[in-house]
């Protein structure tokens, strides 16, 4: 009859001491009293180290090689398997964290830009009269070069791949698509 039960008969004596009808300062006292009583059991309450209830009826068990604080019931249940089997701590499993990087999706830029493009290509369309399909590939084109580079360099490099994929854009036309969707 301890622990727990304690508690409880703790708790029950504060309800009656503050459901009196006038109380004094022996029943403050006695409140301090039981309240401290009712702490000190809740410390003492231990942990079974199998199932983790908390019963004031665990008791140290040790059955070769394992020692372990069980409750009434995995005390039992050690007794009847002949072992104590303690719960293993789950480790974070490093492997699974690795597996879990490459699986994150990376947003290209190109994703994220391509939303917002349906104004910047009919301004580049109203400029150059190219046609919007030319202009989304300038774009991807573009898009695709690997380091930043000037103006200059970026016309000559899309003039190649224009040239490459046979397309027929004028020269003057790519030359104000490229500046315009560069500095978009
Ligand atoms: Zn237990």
């Amino acid at each position: 009859m301890i622990g727990l039960q304690q508690i409880a008969t703790a708790a029950q004596d504060i309800i009656q001491i503050c459901e009196q009808k006038r109380t004094n300062k022996a029943d403050k006292a006695k409140l301090l009293k039981l309240q401290a009583a009712i702490f000190t059991h809740i410390e003492a309450l231990t942990e079974c180290e199998i199932c983790g209830s908390i019963t004031d009826l665990v008791v140290t068990m040790t059955i070769e090689p394992v020692t372990a604080k069980l409750c009434k019931d995995c005390g039992i249940n050690a007794i009847e398997a002949g072992k104590i089997k303690k719960p293993v701590p789950r480790k974070r499993s490093t492997r699974t964290l690795q597996q879990n990087i490459p699986t994150t999706k990376k947003k290209s830029s190109q994703q994220q830009a391509s939303p917002d493009n349906a104004g910047l290509y009919t301004e580049v369309e109203k400029q150059t009269s190219l046609k919007k399909t030319d202009i989304k590939r300038l774009h991807k084109i573009i898009q695709e070069i690997a380091g930043p580079m000037n103006l200059e360099n970026t016309v000559l490099y899309v003039e190649r791949e224009v040239e490459l994929a046979k397309l027929k854009i004028e020269q003057d036309a790519l030359r104000t698509a490229v500046a315009l969707l560069m500095a978009a």
